[in-house]
């Protein structure tokens, strides 16, 4: 994603509504924060958003928290929901290498991370969001036998995240490499990056892998 700094978006961020700051006080209690009982979903490097709030939209009965490194990314989301605002729907402004600071074993059900960003250089391999180093993290965090959903049009990517899958010890539920073309399209939710690759002809491929 092409990074430009937007003006003010961090004083945007500390005075929003949706966005939970401190989020690292709320570990063991999420629950007690929200006290509806629902499940809470995360999409981790959610961009602008779209894929989230149309989740949120489609899924009242769930919680869903974005977390998105960049303020300036950030901001767009928060724009979009200030027109459209859900309940559901709330951000978390952190890098999620610190994921496990922020909730604690079963807390979240399920993980999305969709098109995430491809690090293609071997010395940054670890920086991967679907690296053994990330997926150690998701499983001290994710509750027994739920999902992580991972999108992405990036082969190298894909391939590479099947061997730490695999390496990791996590279990292979789905495994596509053209989406597009495949059973499993109904019900997707398209993202913004996924909108712009498949308009190009990219083959868009997803796994759901779970840990016992
Ligand atoms: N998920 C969106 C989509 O599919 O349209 C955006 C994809 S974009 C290529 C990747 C996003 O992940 C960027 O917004 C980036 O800032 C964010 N990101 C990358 N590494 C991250 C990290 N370690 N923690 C949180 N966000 C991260």
């Amino acid at each position: 994603m092409r990074l430009r700094n937007v003006k003010g978006s961090r004083e945007h961020i500390a005075i929003n509504e949706y966005v939970i700051k401190d989020a690292e006080t709320y570990k063991g209690t999420w629950k007690d924060l929200f006290q509806d009982g629902k499940p809470i979903h995360i999409e981790i490097g959610m961009g602008k958003g779209k894929f989230l709030m149309e989740m949120a939209r489609q899924h009242p009965e769930i919680h869903y928290i974005g977390i998105e490194k960049y303020s300036s990314v950030l901001v767009r989301a928060l724009e979009k929901m200030e027109e459209d605002p859900l309940d559901n729907v709330h951000f978390i402004r952190m890098d999620a290498e610190y994921i496990n600071q922020v909730f604690d074993k079963g807390e979240v059900e399920e993980i999305y991370l969709n098109f995430s960003d491809p690090w293609p250089k071997d010395r940054h391999a670890k920086r991967r969001l679907t690296s053994r180093q990330f997926l150690a993290r998701y499983k001290n965090i994710i509750r027994e036998n739920q999902s992580v959903i991972f999108k992405t049009d990036n082969r190298d990517l894909f391939d590479f995240s099947l061997e730490e899958v695999k390496e990791a010890g996590w279990k292979l539920d789905l495994c596509t490499f053209d989406l597009h073309h495949s059973e499993y399209l109904e019900g997707n939710v398209m993202t913004e990056y996924e909108e712009k690759f498949v308009k190009k002809g990219n083959p868009i491929c997803k796994m759901i892998i779970h840990y016992e």
